[in-house]
């Protein structure tokens, strides 16, 4: 137990917070990013955290411009009464033994998707250092063909010692939402996925003037 403490008053508080930008004018309308920022307690049965009466709109960061790294000076006030809830907690009264208690909360994890992790955290999730949890010490490189940074192969470092997924050269090579070209002869760099590497019959089906390669 990290903090032993804290875990001890059972009426602590553990928080969630997760955000992710939406146009509420849809596809059709103008242009606008808003940023909804929501806090759910995680003290609660696990099939109640979800449900909408236990999710609190905290901010609401107005549009029309994505907000980038404003999306610090938005949070400031959250972060602030946070780290409040944490070092100091707030008087509360527990009705149900009739007793006044110190309320303390903790931040216990966000939940976002890729680009919001890099606005939430201040680590820049583009290019070579993109991963937070490997950070400089990446194994990231760059695709000969493709020229863009490739995460192949960089995390199974992190399973444990004996993990047959180590040894596993052929199963981590699916889906293909980036295929082209230049993907396939990458392919045939890194991995051993001998269906996919390029051959006439792809190229054809790719429909590229560029035929001079093979
Ligand atoms: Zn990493």
């Amino acid at each position: 137990m990290v903090f032993p403490q804290f875990a001890a008053e059972p009426r602590n508080v553990y928080l969630c917070l997760c955000t992710d930008g939406f146009s509420p004018y849809g596809q059709s309308g103008m242009q606008y990013s808003l940023w909804p920022v929501i806090l759910s307690p995680y003290n609660l049965p696990p099939e109640m955290c979800m449900k909408r009466e236990f999710m609190f709109l905290t901010l609401l960061i107005p549009g029309p411009e994505h907000p980038k790294k404003s999306f610090d000076v938005y949070l400031q006030p959250l972060i602030k009464e946070l780290k409040d809830l944490w070092d100091i907690g707030v008087p509360a009264y527990d009705v149900s033994v009739k007793q006044n208690f110190t309320l303390r909360a903790v931040l216990l994890w966000t939940i976002s998707d890729f680009p919001a992790y890099g606005m939430l955290s201040g680590w820049s999730t583009h290019g070579r250092l993109a991963c937070p949890f490997c950070m400089e010490e990446t194994e990231a490189f760059q695709l000969r063909h493709g020229r863009k940074t490739c995460w192949f192969d960089c995390h199974r470092r992190f399973l444990p010692r004996n993990h047959p997924f180590r040894q596993n050269r052929t199963l981590f090579t699916k889906g293909r939402s980036k295929d082209n070209i230049n993907s396939r002869k990458d392919l045939k760099d890194i991995c051993k996925r001998k269906e996919l590497e390029l051959t006439r019959d792809i190229l054809a089906g790719f429909k590229s003037p560029i035929f001079n390669f093979l």
